[in-house]
């Protein structure tokens, strides 16, 4: 029987700019390790924070996606710039492709449900059709919000710009090093933590709330997206802001977030607590109908 990868890629063809641009990386990462430098290493850890916590965790998924706060707009706008570097597509994509796995997830539909393979939910996905460019249709029906928004329209569309200008400072600043550690050896790391979401959150570790998909929490993951593995949490209480909910749960992006609002740059943070009560959502003709009925509003 045909895996769900072969039956897809036969249906909807190769995504040519996704595969060449992972053996790309992932060549210039292995190149990485054979110029390492200490120096190039903390560009290394710098950017990684940068572009996983700021730009995916505080930015593109529990501000843009799950509008878990309301930070000024330049605080948002640099965020979203942040979340480029992570060179996981602009804006628009990401949050629409995440919206439609929260609204599927792990049912028919899911853009990269471990159900259908474990490669398939880490990274074979993004190699077929076109499930990382999401179509006019989805965007509209997903990102309204975002479609208005005129700053991170033009962002997805060059969302590649700031990763070159970076490259280009690295490279002034450090030479190769600093290139291969700080942009390739970077991204690569960062997509496969990101993945790790995808697939391992999905497969691996307990679960606290009993939500209607496989989601899990999972501490490894955690460590290495800076609060993102605590998906079982997330997919019970999706607009909370914090993900890591028990005191023993670290969540760098959650702390980010919570400085913001020190600072007087969020407010409206959602918050949901770890002794919540879970009601599990309603699943319509397919479809995955959230309620948070327990999420509170921290002023
Ligand atoms: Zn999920
Ligand atoms: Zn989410």
């Amino acid at each position: 029987m045909a895996t769900h990868y072969e039956s897809r890629a036969q249906r909807d063809g190769t995504n040519w700019t996704a595969v060449l641009a992972f053996i790309f990386f992932h060549i210039g990462a292995v190149v990485a390790l054979f110029h390492f430098t200490w120096p190039a290493f903390f560009a290394f850890l710098v950017l990684y924070y940068v572009s996983l916590s700021f730009g995916i965790g505080m930015g593109y998924h529990r501000l843009l996606t799950h509008q878990g706060y309301v930070p000024p707009k330049w605080v948002e706008y640099f965020l979203a710039i942040c979340g480029t570097l992570a060179l996981e597509g602009g804006p628009l994509s990401w949050v629409t492709t995440h919206r439609i796995h929260h609204r599927y997830s792990d049912l028919d539909g899911d853009p990269h449900s471990p159900n259908d393979g474990k490669w398939w939910s880490h990274l074979l996905w993004m190699t077929v059709g076109s499930a990382t460019n999401c179509t006019p249709e989805e965007y509209r029906k997903y990102s309204p919000d975002l479609m208005r928004d005129r700053f991170l329209v033009t962002l997805s569309k060059y969302f590649w710009v700031p990763v070159v200008v970076v490259s280009l400072v690295l490279l002034a600043l450090g030479g190769l090093p600093w290139l291969l550690w700080g942009t390739f050896f970077r991204v690569t790391v960062g997509w496969h933590a990101t993945w790790l979401v995808n697939s391992g959150t999905h497969l691996w570790g307990p679960r606290r709330f009993e939500t209607t998909d496989m989601s899990r929490n999972n501490r490894l993951i955690s460590i290495l997206t800076f609060g993102e593995g605590w998906h079982n949490n997330h997919h019970a209480f999706p607009t909370s802001a914090r993900h890591g909910l028990a005191w023993h749960e670290l969540d760098i992006s959650w702390l980010g977030i919570r400085t913001l609002k020190a600072l007087g740059l969020a407010k409206h943070v959602r918050v949901a607590s770890v002794d919540a009560k879970y009601r599990p959502p309603v699943i319509r003709s397919g479809v995955i109908i959230e309620d948070e009925p327990d999420q509170q509003e921290v002023a």
